[in-house]
């Protein structure tokens, strides 16, 4: 097989070389994990809730297209223009034509992993169009042409004083200000003249109603809604699993979204767009860039279920100390590396390796997604299609000739046991990824079984 020119591994190594910063993301991420769990048990019908939301996530899985296919004629009887789109390079198509047709040479975009999913501002500004991202999180990682490293939390590995830098740089803030509150007002003023220009805004969508056709953007900063209300084309793109059958099972997904992303109760902005104001024109665009694949993969159709809130990469203890970036795709931590080996399995081989297969993610979705088993099973598929590397495969037929038989697995600890004693540096060296940051452990005397058989005999 051929190793993708970046893995997981290997940018892990890269971030891992600031300890302190990794410390601090780690100790940030779980303070976030700690917060949601207060959310969590303060409910106390959260369960019923997970369950509940799994369970209408399975019936919009198992009838996708006629829920599709309602949201549409609803969307079009509401007065949206809706636009379906294979795969990314046809979504990217769409939304250029679309400013295209209206003149748009600069426009606001609030937070979408789906257009970070199918690199459309990259696109946009070959095309010659200008993309301001308004999510103050997302603004902050374009200034320092970087992509998110979190679904929730884009700049999350980024310290105030690199945001004062960056907001120095180009937002003329003064040299040394890393004052959150005074960044985030900067920030705020700056962004005030994009809105009040732009003719155009892109959002994301958080779920997308069957039964009325409107959709559901939730913000914390209002900045969806600002784009949206002050243009005169608002484009709205979303992943077709973003459908819900009716507006009541809102009830169930807002109030688990929140509580799982950031442990707050509810977003501070639950807009509903529905039709678009007068003189405006709406825009919905409908995606499916491997999703329907992923449908039928019956292993991993759940990962469909994700609403995106970011709890499992909050809990993972590899997230945490490996930073989003080394995930190389769009949506990082132990769900990315569900959908990522989806979209291409020989580029993504690497992911469902990053895992320690604890379940905490599994423990913490609010939807009920099995991710480590996925990642168990994803693991199982990649050998399957030949996408591990030959020494990989090797070593574990090695370990299966001797694991699966007694007498091989005693020869084996006893030899090396002893290479361990007289050659520690064949073992311990910097070509064995394994020990470095680890200390060799001194090799026992004797295995567990001829300690006991001792022991026994001893005791007679
Ligand atoms: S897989 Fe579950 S926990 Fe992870 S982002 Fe999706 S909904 Fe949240």
């Amino acid at each position: 097989m051929n190793r993708p020119t970046t893995d997981h591994a290997t940018l892990a190594d890269k971030f891992n070389e600031d300890e302190p910063r990794v410390n601090w993301h780690d100790e940030t991420l779980w303070w976030v994990r700690a917060k949601r769990d207060r959310q969590a048990w303060s409910i106390p019908e959260w369960e019923l809730l997970r369950e509940t939301a799994s369970q209408i996530k399975l019936n919009v899985l198992g009838n996708l297209h006629d829920y599709l296919i309602q949201f549409e004629q609803q969307a079009l009887q509401n007065g949206a223009i809706v636009h379906w789109a294979a795969d990314a390079a046809e979504h990217n198509r769409i939304v250029t034509n679309i400013l295209q047709k209206h003149g748009v040479k600069r426009m606001v975009k609030s937070k979408s992993m789906l257009t970070e999913e199918c690199h459309l501002n990259p696109h946009l500004m070959a095309n010659g169009i200008e993309v301001i991202d308004t999510d103050l999180g997302e603004r902050i990682v374009q200034l320092a042409e970087e992509p998110p490293s979190h679904i929730v939390l884009p700049c999350i590995h980024k310290k105030k004083e690199e945001i004062g830098e960056l907001f120095h740089e180009h937002l003329g803030t003064p040299a040394g200000n890393a004052d959150p509150q005074f960044l985030t007002a900067a920030a705020r003023q700056h962004l005030r003249k994009e809105f009040l220009q732009s003719k155009a805004a892109i959002t994301g969508v958080n779920f997308a109603v069957a039964e009325t056709g409107e959709m559901v953007v939730c913000t914390n900063e209002g900045n969806a809604d600002m784009g949206a209300h002050l243009a005169d084309v608002h484009i709205a793109c979303m992943g077709i699993e973003k459908i819900i059958p009716q507006r009541k099972h809102l009830g169930v997904f807002l109030r688990l979204l929140a509580r799982s992303a950031t442990g707050q109760p509810i977003t501070t902005y639950s807009s509903h767009f529905r039709k678009p104001a007068p003189g405006q024109e709406l825009h919905i665009v409908l995606v499916d860039n491997g999703r329907s694949r992923q449908l039928g993969r019956e292993d991993f159709r759940n990962s469909l279920k994700c609403i995106r809130c970011g709890a499992c990469m909050n809990t993972c203890p590899v997230y945490r100390r490996s930073g989003g970036h080394s995930y190389h795709t769009a949506v990082a931590g132990p769900i990315g590396a569900i959908l990522a080996p989806n979209l291409n399995m020989k580029d993504y081989a690497d992911l469902p390796f990053a895992s320690t297969l604890c379940g905490s993610c599994s423990n913490v979705c609010p939807v009920k997604i099995d991710i480590h088993q996925q990642l168990y099973k994803w693991r199982q598929v990649l050998v399957q299609e030949g996408h591990t590397t030959g020494m990989k495969s090797a070593g574990m037929k090695i370990m299966s000739a001797v694991l699966s038989q007694p007498g091989n697995y005693k020869k084996a600890g006893k030899m090396g046991r002893w290479v361990m004693r007289a050659f520690p540096g064949m073992v311990n060296n910097r070509m064995n990824p394994w020990y470095k940051q680890r200390e060799m452990p001194a090799p026992p005397a004797q295995s567990f079984s001829e300690w006991y058989a001792q022991n026994k005999k001893d005791k007679k």
